[in-house]
C-alpha cells in the first residue's frame, strides 16, 4: 500500500490546480484520473474567458496544466479508477481497479459529466449521430446538418464551434432567451449558417444505421416537426460525479453536488471538494482554479497545523 500526504480524485482545472499548490506546499501529492487528465474543460473548443489567455483552445488549457503539476512533481495516474473511498478517521484510504493507497488529506475534484435528455432515440443513436461532445466529434460531421439542443454556454459554444465545419447548424433551446454569455449569443446571431429554435424541445431522435432525423416540438403552439439532420449535439448541462464520495459518507446537496463550506471543507475532517463537483454556483475554468488552491491549502493546514491555521 502507497502513502501520501494528499490524494487528488480527478486532473481536471480544480484537481490539477490542488496538485500544483499542494506539491509546492511539500505535499507528496497524488492525482487518481478515471480517464486521461484535462477532465471536460479538454473538451472546450476555444477558452476566451481565462485571465492572461484571449484565446485558447480547452485541450492545449489543459496539456499545459498537466505538465507544469507532472513538472512539479505531482504524480498523475491516468486511466485508474476509483472504486471506493475510506475518508472516516486520520488515515484516509483510496481503492482503485489497480491498487489501494492511503493519505492525510483527500481532495475530491471528479468534476461532472454531461447531462442527457433522455429522449426515445438517443441512447439508442449515442456514437451514431448523437453526442455530447463538439471539438471530439464535430469533425466527423464536416459539410453535413446538425442540430445543437440546449441553452446555456456549452450550447452556444457548441454551435459556434460547429458552424465552421458543418454546412448548418440548428439550435433549439425550451425557452425564448439563452443563458450564455452575451458575447457568445452576439456572436451567434451574427453567424449566417446558425438558425435558432426558440421555445423548441427535441422529442425524439430518429435514424437507421446513422441519425437522420429529429423530431421537435413547438413549446409554445404544440406543433410537431420533423427535422432531416445528420447529427445532433446534446449540450444541457451536467450531472456531478459524486456517487463514490457520496457512498463515503460525503454530504451532498439535493442535486448530488458536494456541499462545501468558504475553505473548501466537506462534512469531514481533512476531506476536501473543488470546482464543477461541488454546489458552487459559478462554474468556471477560474473558479475551478480558485477552488483548488484553496483545497490545496487547506488539506497542507490540515495536515501541518502552521501557526496561523485555524481547524
Ligand atoms: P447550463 O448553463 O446549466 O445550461 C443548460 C442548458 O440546457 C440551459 O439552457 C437549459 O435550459 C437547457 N436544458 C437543461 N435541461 C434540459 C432539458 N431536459 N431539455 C432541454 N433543455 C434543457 O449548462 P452548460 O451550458 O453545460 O454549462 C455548465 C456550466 O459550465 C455552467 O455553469 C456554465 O456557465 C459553465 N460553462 C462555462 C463556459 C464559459 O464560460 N466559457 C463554457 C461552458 C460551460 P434553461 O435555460 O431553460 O434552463
Amino acid at each position: 500500500m502507497e502513502n501520501w500526504d494528499l490524494i487528488i480524485i480527478g486532473a481536471g482545472v480544480a484537481g490539477l490546480t490542488a496538485g500544483i499548490y499542494g506539491v509546492r506546499s511539500g505535499l507528496k501529492t497524488l492525482i487518481i484520473e478515471e480517464k486521461m487528465a484535462g477532465g471536460t474543460t479538454a473538451d472546450a473548443p476555444i477558452i476566451e474567458n481565462y485571465p492572461g489567455f484571449e484565446r485558447i483552445s480547452g485541450s492545449e488549457l489543459m496539456q499545459r496544466m498537466a505538465a507544469q503539476c507532472r513538472g512539479l512533481g505531482v504524480a498523475i495516474n491516468e486511466f485508474e479508477k476509483t472504486v471506493t473511498l475510506n475518508l472516516k478517521g486520520e488515515e484516509k484510504s483510496v481503492k482503485t481497479n489497480k491498487a489501494v493507497y492511503k493519505a492525510k488529506a483527500v481532495i475530491i475534484a471528479s468534476g461532472a459529466s454531461y447531462r442527457e435528455l433522455g429522449v426515445p432515440g438517443e441512447k439508442e443513436f449515442r456514437g451514431r449521430g448523437v453526442s455530447y461532445c463538439g471539438v471530439c466529434d464535430g469533425p466527423l460531421f464536416k459539410g453535413k446538418r446538425v442540430l445543437v439542443v440546449g441553452g446555456g454556454n456549452s450550447a452556444v459554444i457548441t454551435a459556434l464551434y460547429l458552424a465552421e465545419l458543418v454546412s448548418e447548424v440548428k439550435i433549439a433551446h425550451r425557452r425564448n432567451v439563452f443563458r450564455a454569455e452575451e458575447a457568445l449569443v452576439k456572436a451567434l446571431m451574427e453567424k449566417s449558417n446558425i438558425e435558432v429554435l426558440w421555445n423548441t424541445e427535441l422529442k425524439e431522435i430518429e435514424g437507421e444505421k446513422l441519425v437522420n432525423k429529429a423530431v421537435l416540438v413547438d413549446m409554445q403552439t404544440g406543433k410537431i416537426q420533423e427535422l432531416p439532420i445528420d447529427g445532433v449535439f446534446v449540450q444541457v448541462g451536467e450531472a456531478p460525479n459524486s456517487q463514490i464520495a457520496k457512498e463515503a459518507g460525503v454530504e451532498v446537496d439535493e442535486h448530488d453536488y458536494v456541499k462545501i463550506d468558504i475553505r473548501q471543507r466537506t462534512n469531514i475532517l481533512g476531506v476536501y471538494a473543488a470546482g464543477d463537483v461541488t454546489n458552487h454556483p459559478v462554474k468556471q475554468v477560474g473558479t475551478a482554479v480558485g477552488q483548488g488552491i484553496t483545497a490545496a491549502l487547506e488539506a497542507y493546514g490540515y495536515i501541518h497545523r502552521p501557526y496561523y491555521y485555524k481547524q
